[in-house]
């Protein structure tokens, strides 16, 4: 199995090596709060945190960013998101340009980000998320084809006009969260990879800490930030997150010309310029479900997010159900967990996927399309029923927050979910977000409404 990031020979080895913060030390027998995963929100949770001088510890079963924080498409994008995220995700991005200084070089750069329209139906489809934008004081414009020539270097006759907002940004994946673990490191969190959390350590009603496969850590509060794992750690205590995912197929070019700074999509194709000079592809809309039991037991509560998104969402029976199936769901605290067993989801890229992506690189961007695909690789996306974040903490289990349901755009909100763990873990976040991110919309009867899904 491949143990590496995609995309990461393009970084000085020697500041990857994460593994060295870990091996060297042994656990802390207490802390303030410890996190579970090391994808960009738990490294995010774990730099705020410790800038507020708490102490706190990281566990990562396998590599940080591993999983989707080193494998997205590197948006950082504020266009098109559910007016629910949109402030957070707007204060996110002031934390990415913050943290600039501290975190090296990401590849971060506020190049815009493109929704292009094929036809003027999909225009005037566009334009209406504008009201979104002007009540938000968010810089986003309806270009016509002949304004979308200052953005995107093609022939813009291929194009009816595009929806652009011009402070979107970009970074590297395969860099980003590591970063921001190293960051957190400075400021004196502990992050331990290659180190899976079995379970909670619980006692007088609350949390008292965590279980890991090394030993056992005290701590007053934990946060659950397992991506794709969130739901079965929850349900090995008896906590229902309702979670699934899908596939998503991914590749990067080889430098070639840029006709744009940022990103773009369209139905068939999403481009995002790299700090390799090269591109990082994706189909616009073609994600995989391979069905499990979770399907069966979630399908009313995703019903609404499915039928939104049909059209970009193929459904498959296939081992993935039966793999399902062996995993237990509770184990004893002092034997392998599943987390240790899968130290990395690392699923194969679709081969028909990547031949669409190319024949739409063809048709859309053939400027760029003789680059040859240098890596590709698939990513787990997980999603929640509303595709949007649960940062919450949990009923009947005081001392537990969890972060997960990114829902396919987890990275760029990454740094401001974070603060907001933060704040919450703190008591002082804001109350009206606290309440719109909480775990318990699912089941106190608020009607789920999926948000935009790109
Ligand atoms: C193909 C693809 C494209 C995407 N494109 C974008 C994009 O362009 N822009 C955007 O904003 N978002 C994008 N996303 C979504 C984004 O990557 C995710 O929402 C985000 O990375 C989620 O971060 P996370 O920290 O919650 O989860 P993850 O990055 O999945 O990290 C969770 C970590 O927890 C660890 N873990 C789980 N259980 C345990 C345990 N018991 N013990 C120890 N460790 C554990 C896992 O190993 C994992 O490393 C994309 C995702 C994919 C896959």
């Amino acid at each position: 199995m491949q143990t590496g990031i995609p995309g990461e020979q393009q970084v000085d080895p020697r500041t990857t090596d994460e593994w060295a913060w870990s091996d060297a030390h042994a656990l802390p027998g207490v802390v303030d709060v410890a996190i579970i995963g090391g994808g960009i929100v738990g490294c995010s949770a774990a730099y705020f945190l410790a800038r507020e001088g708490l102490r706190v510890a990281l566990f990562e079963k396998g590599r940080i960013a591993g999983e989707q924080s080193g494998r997205n498409w590197g948006w950082v994008r504020q266009q098109g998101r559910s007016p629910v995220e949109l402030p957070l995700m707007m204060r996110s991005l002031q934390l990415w340009l913050e943290l600039r200084e501290e975190l090296g070089d990401i590849g971060f750069r506020q190049g815009g980000s493109l929704y292009l329209a094929q036809d003027e139906a999909h225009l005037a489809q566009l334009e209406g998320w504008l009201s979104v934008a002007r009540e938000h004081g968010l810089d986003t414009q309806l270009l016509d084809s002949q304004k979308l020539g200052s953005v995107l270097r093609t022939d813009q006759r291929r194009w009816s006009g595009a929806l652009h907002t011009a402070s979107d940004a970009r970074a590297e994946p395969s860099r980003a969260a590591p970063a921001i673990a190293r960051a957190a490191h400075r400021r004196g969190a502990q992050i331990f990879g290659q180190c899976a959390v079995r379970g909670i350590d619980r006692g007088a009603g609350r949390i008292q800490g965590l279980i890991t496969e090394r030993g056992r850590v005290a701590a007053s509060t934990v946060v659950c930030a397992g991506g794709a794992w969130t739901s079965s750690f929850c349900r090995s205590l008896g906590i229902d997150f309702p979670q699934l995912t899908v596939l998503g197929t991914v590749a990067r070019t080889a430098p070639t010309r840029e006709i744009l700074e940022g990103e773009a999509w369209c139905p068939a194709i999403a481009i995002r310029r790299r700090a390799d000079d090269g591109y990082t592809i994706a189909h616009g809309g073609s994600f995989l479900h391979s069905l499990t039991p979770g399907t069966l037991r979630y399908a009313p509560r995703f019903w609404p997010a499915f039928s939104q998104d049909h059209h970009s969402i193929r459904v498959r029976l296939g081992a993935a159900f039966f793999d399902a199936l062996r995993i237990p769901s509770s184990w004893a605290m002092d034997q392998v967990s599943p987390f240790e067993r899968q130290r990395m989801l690392h699923p194969e890229p679709e081969q028909q996927v990547l031949r669409q992506m190319r024949v739409a690189l063809e048709r859309w961007f053939p400027e760029i399309a003789p680059a040859a695909f240098l890596e590709t690789w698939g990513g787990m996306i997980e999603t929640s029923p509303d595709v949007l974040p649960v940062i919450s903490h949990v009923d009947g289990h005081p001392g537990l927050l969890v972060a997960s349901g990114f829902s396919g755009h987890g990275f760029g909100i990454g740094p401001g979910a974070g603060k907001l763990i933060a704040d919450m873990v703190r008591g002082v976040a804001d109350r009206s977000e606290v309440h719109a991110f909480r775990l318990q919309r699912f089941f106190d009867g608020s009607p789920i409404r999926p948000g935009p899904s790109i």
